[in-house]
């Protein structure tokens, strides 16, 4: 099959969470399967310097923008057979410090970039003369996708155009602006209707009303998101376009996410040989300026800071766990009221808790090596990739079970034979702490803890299995199921 995709960020030349992950780890999946597969995405500023094989193509771009022509040029990168990756470059939308906001404040002008990168995306996808199958988009910075393709369809003649499948990783993010941003989309007032709600343009919900396939990153967070608690205000449309929408968990790169050839890991271990974990977590405490007390449960969290990942009970539940012999590590970035609270609680337990403020993907390997349980307290996690990682490195997780963190861990209470890590359900720092204080009386029993540690390890969520769900929904989108 022959497959574009489009993503505001992709791995690794991009990336602010899960959705670059998601993206890079598919479309290399399908190229290895013998599928041809492209990637669009934005060229942001320092791409080309960390990745000076990219080539410009050419090709220029004048798209319409409203009243304006926007020019811009692509950039390609072919990684491996199959695979390309292509590059819309506009320095006025892209060559910024962010990605989509700097300081914590959005770009004023995130309609006009990410409308242009869609546009780019579907002129792509029309002109590629590898005649792209299926186009593939991802959340609201391209949901104005299928959106444009019904336009070029109808009114531009373009007959053959692929089905547009819309993949939603986070629904509470959907890109709101004014309305008057309609007329950048240069499209017959007709369509509007499909991209308004309630008085604004939103994003995603051009996306779900139009795209010919929905698809959402985990089962339990499909059916979640068909509620009103966990539907951010779309749940009546989830609901109407129900028969053609999917959730699909997302898999884990192991070729990245392993324990032993790692380049960001000092000592290599294994379900068979543990030893090299343990070493990995003195090295760690000694890292992050902690005692070094292989007998001290090392709890750990890598995050945004945001209300969604639970940091609002999380902090509460460390306060009142940090008066027992515990560590705890934090390597993250967000808003800023929960970066100072972390702080200060470092500053005031500095024997016990590390914060590491920023993005830092070698670190975040060694935390995971070096930690033996991992927080996931979150509000809603629509898949989650942490705990995955977390399994696989023999750290137990410890979770709130909503969405793919309940598809994802076993609880010994759903399976006593073959449990994976700790499962909550209300969401409040005493649920956490409770959870946390079963976590310890895990640690205390070696032989318990190592049991916890292999199930995990053994658990596979490889992306061949989440590969061949995808075919099967083109195969849908494409009328040929
Ligand atoms: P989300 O996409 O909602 O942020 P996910 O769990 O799906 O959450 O994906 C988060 C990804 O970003 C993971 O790969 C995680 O390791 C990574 N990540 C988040 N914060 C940091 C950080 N401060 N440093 C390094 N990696 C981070």
């Amino acid at each position: 099959m022959r497959v574009l995709f489009a993503s505001s960020e992709v791995h690794p030349y991009s990336k602010t969470g899960g959705l670059a992950d998601m993206v890079g780890a598919l479309a290399k999946a399908m190229a290895r399967a013998g599928h041809e597969v492209g990637v669009v995405s934005p060229l942001y500023r320092g791409i080309r310097e960390r990745f000076p094989a990219l080539r410009r193509m050419d090709w220029r771009l004048e798209l319409p923008l409203g009243h304006r022509l926007i020019r811009g040029e692509l950039w390609a990168l072919s990684t491996e057979p199959r695979l390309t990756f292509y590059f819309v470059a506009q320095a006025g939308f892209f060559d910024r410090n962010g990605i989509y906001n700097e300081h914590g404040v959005d770009y004023a002008d995130n309609a006009e970039r990410f409308i242009f990168l869609s546009k780019a995306v579907v002129h792509l996808a029309r002109y590629l003369p590898w005649q792209p199958e299926i186009l593939h988009v991802h959340d609201w910075q391209t949901g104005v996708a299928p959106l444009l393709v019904r336009h070029q369809r109808e009114s531009e003649q373009w007959q053959g155009a692929p089905p547009v499948v819309f993949t939603i990783h986070n629904l509470a993010y959907q890109g709101w602006f004014p309305l008057a941003a309609l007329e950048l989309l240069n499209v017959s007032p007709g369509l509007w209707s499909g991209a308004e709600h309630q008085g604004m343009l939103n994003c995603m919900k051009a996306g779900i009303a139009l795209a010919d396939v929905i698809t959402t990153v985990s089962p339990r967070y499909a059916r979640e998101v068909l509620t009103p608690e966990y539907g951010e205000g779309l749940d009546w449309l989830l609901r109407q376009r129900q028969a053609r929408f999917f959730g699909i968990l997302n898999g884990v790169d192991y070729d990245e996410w392993k324990t032993t050839g790692n380049p960001f890991l000092k000592y290599p271990y294994s379900i068979r040989n543990l030893a090299g974990k343990r070493r990995n977590k003195i090295a760690l405490q000694q890292e992050l300026g902690l005692p070094q007390r292989p007998d001290m449960p090392l709890f750990a969290t890598i995050s945004r800071l945001t209300e969604q990942k639970g940091m609002s009970i999380e902090l509460p539940a460390l306060e009142e766990m940090l008066h027992r012999d515990i560590q705890f590590v934090l390597l993250g970035s967000g808003e800023p009221r929960f970066e100072s609270a972390f702080q200060e609680l470092a500053a005031r337990f500095p024997q016990k808790v590390a914060v590491r403020l920023g993005y830092d993907t070698p670190l975040s390997h060694r935390i995971e090596a070096g930690s033996d349980f991992y927080l996931m307290p979150s509000k809603f996690e629509p898949c989650g990739l942490n705990q995955m990682f977390s399994l696989r490195y023999g750290t137990v997780p410890v979770v709130r079970a909503v969405g793919g963190l309940a598809d994802t861990v076993v609880d010994a209470t759903e399976d006593p034979s073959c449990p994976t890590g700790i499962k909550f359900y209300n969401y409040s720092a005493q649920a956490l702490a409770k959870a946390m204080q079963k976590a310890l009386a895990i640690f205390a029993d070696p032989s318990l803890l190592s049991f916890y540690r292999r199930n995990g390890m053994r658990v596979d969520f490889s992306w061949e299995r989440t590969m061949r769900e995808y075919l099967k929904v083109y195969q849908q989108a494409l009328g040929k199921d």
